[in-house]
């Protein structure tokens, strides 16, 4: 049976519904339907199994999901597996694994394609109602968050058809193909809790080129993520194919050492890639295959002002780039450079703005940020901020830094101006809505990149806001290995899948470019099969004579 697509079919590139995004606004019908959406979410708290072979299966052991922002409300109580349930799941996703992996990938697009136009259309707004609730976002995140899975839906079958058309070169006498197979044995997906795209996407690109998958949701969005395993199950996703296994870490080490382990997809700190790989690679010689290991990872994103700015694109990208989200994005604007002489001018202007940026929870249509996702978040960033209060000689919190979990988990946009460059709060990870900024002299542009460049481990993203032309050139030569994703004149955030690729070096991560070709490829071990047309009768060759 072939597996691939191979005819000369016209195929139409999808466009980007990032474009056509809802707006929520008053009076619209959209919003109407989205608050009688979290009402009913309100009301009840659903109980959600894990999916093994395409059936829900409890376990007894539950855990409560509660809403960030009002986190006595739990919005779930959800199954975990033990070893038990994931040597089950392994089992089934290696059974489905053969009549999947011989389907025609065109069938199989099929079926990303119909998810991507139901979640887009029927089970949009109860979805944006999941994905605020859950994750705490506003209708605007919520809205480019479910957006950019169906964008990833869609773009994939494409790049994976864009794939199957490529072919090794031609000589007289023999022909030669690729056969476009899957990877053999299961992919873990590991997703973080920050974008349910990002979490339904890491089981569906290995899946859409024929690999079975084991999906290990963030235990904080377990509602929305389930929400999306059943839409892929209602677009008719075959029993066994993607595994929805949220489990304890603990049970990490069950499933890494499984034989038929034969890719990671990842994406969460550096930290927890670390781990995994570390693991991975212990105990190679137990693997049928070297597994691939695709994991995208934490990043210290910047901002470079140059004084030839314009003080007001600094100040609404440095606010979006920040505190969107609360800061929650592996892309927030983290660290902030700005020369001396814009900073007078800057400065009023930001603290002007943030008293406009209000915080609460999201069902309130005012909010402009919601609540940080659990306690260790709330407490890992809370303890960024005292850091900044007990060391005045180095830090001043310019505005914020109130932190309150009494209802839900909320911290204020906060600014914090600093002088050492490489201090805790310019070099590590915080995320949070805490940005801190420096303020170098004019003349020290050219330093200043360098030192941008080589202040923190991460290689993630990064914008230059300048008009000087000069100035932009010598920020992305200075700047060429600081951020696998690079931004002029814009917030280091927002990647549109197909337009900005996403992903970083260093220790960012493996920058297999998400939302690209080069991800989906990752997923398939091509075989080459040559096929001589009139073949040798005589072993000898004619230097013998
Ligand atoms: P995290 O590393 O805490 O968790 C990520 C996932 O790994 C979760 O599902 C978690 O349960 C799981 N995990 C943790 N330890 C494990 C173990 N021992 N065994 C198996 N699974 C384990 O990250 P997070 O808090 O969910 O997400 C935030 C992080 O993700 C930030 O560092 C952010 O920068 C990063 N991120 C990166 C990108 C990117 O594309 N580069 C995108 C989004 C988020």
């Amino acid at each position: 049976m072939s597996t691939q697509s191979s005819d000369e079919m016209p195929r139409p590139k999808p466009t980007n519904d990032m474009d056509n995004l809802l707006t929520y606004g008053p009076g619209t019908p959209e919003r109407e339907q989205l608050i009688t959406a979290i009402e009913s979410l309100k009301g009840q708290s659903v109980e959600i199994p894990l999916v093994i072979g395409g059936k829900p299966v409890l376990t007894g052991k539950t855990i409560e999901v509660p809403a960030p922002h009002e986190h006595h409300r739990s919005l779930a109580h959800a199954h975990l597996a033990g070893a038990v349930e994931l040597q089950q799941a392994v089992k089934v996703a290696c059974a489905a694994q053969a009549s999947w992996a011989a389907m025609d990938g065109r069938q199989r697009a099929a079926i990303f394609r119909k998810a991507a136009d139901i979640l887009a259309g029927p089970r949009r707004i109860e979805n944006i109602a999941a994905i605020m609730m859950d994750l705490s976002k506003t209708p605007f995140e919520a809205e480019i968050d479910l957006i950019e899975l169906v964008d990833f839906w869609r773009f994939n079958a494409y790049y994976m058809e864009y794939l199957y058309d490529q072919q090794p070169t031609q000589a007289p006498g023999e022909h030669n193909r690729f056969d476009w197979r899957p990877l053999e044995g299961f992919v873990l997906a590991v997703s973080p809790f920050n974008f349910i795209a990002i979490a339904g996407n890491l089981p569906s690109a290995p899946a859409l080129v024929g690999n079975v998958a084991l999906w290990k949701p963030s235990r904080s969005v377990i509602l929305s993520n389930y929400r999306i395993m059943q839409i892929l199950q209602e677009a008719g996703l075959p029993d066994g194919v993607i595994n929805f296994v949220p489990f304890d870490s603990s049970h990490g080490g069950d499933i890494l050492s499984h034989p038929s382990l034969a890719g990671l997809h990842f994406t969460g700190s550096s930290e927890t890639l670390v781990h995994l790989w570390q693991r991975i690679s212990s105990q190679l010689n137990r693997y049928r295959n070297f597994p691939r290991i695709v994991g995208e990872a934490g990043g210290k994103d910047f901002i470079v002002v140059h004084q030839s700015a314009d003080p007001k694109v600094v100040v609404a990208n440095s606010i979006r780039g920040a505190f969107e989200y609360q800061g929650q994005k592996c892309s927030a604007a983290s660290r902030m450079y700005v020369p001396a002489s814009l900073w007078e001018e800057i400065r009023p202007m930001m603290l002007d703005e943030l008293p406009n940026l209000k915080i609460g929870p999201v069902d309130d249509l005012s909010v402009g940020m919601g609540a940080l996702i659990n306690q260790d978040a709330f407490d890992k960033v809370k303890s960024y901020i005292q850091y900044a209060k007990s060391h005045p000689e180095e830090y001043e919190i310019l505005y914020g830094g109130k932190c309150d979990d009494t209802d839900g988990w909320f911290v204020e946009p906060t600014l914090v101006v600093t002088t050492n460059p490489k201090g805790k709060l310019m070099t590590e990870e915080i995320f949070g809505p805490v940005l801190t900024i420096l303020v170098y002299p004019d003349d020290a542009y050219e330093g200043v990149l360098r030192l941008c460049d080589e202040s923190t481990a991460y290689g993630l993203t990064g914008s230059i806001i300048a008009q000087d032309r000069q100035a932009i050139a010598k920020a992305e030569e200075i700047l060429r290995f600081a951020a696998g994703n690079f931004y002029i004149n814009d917030k280091p955030s927002g990647s549109v899948v197909g337009r900005q690729p996403f992903g970083g070096a260093r220790r960012s991560g493996t920058n297999d470019k998400s939302g690209f070709w080069l991800n989906v490829a990752r997923w398939m071990s091509p075989r080459t099969i040559k096929e001589t047309l009139i073949p040798a009768q005589d072993w000898r060759r004619p230097y013998l004579g």
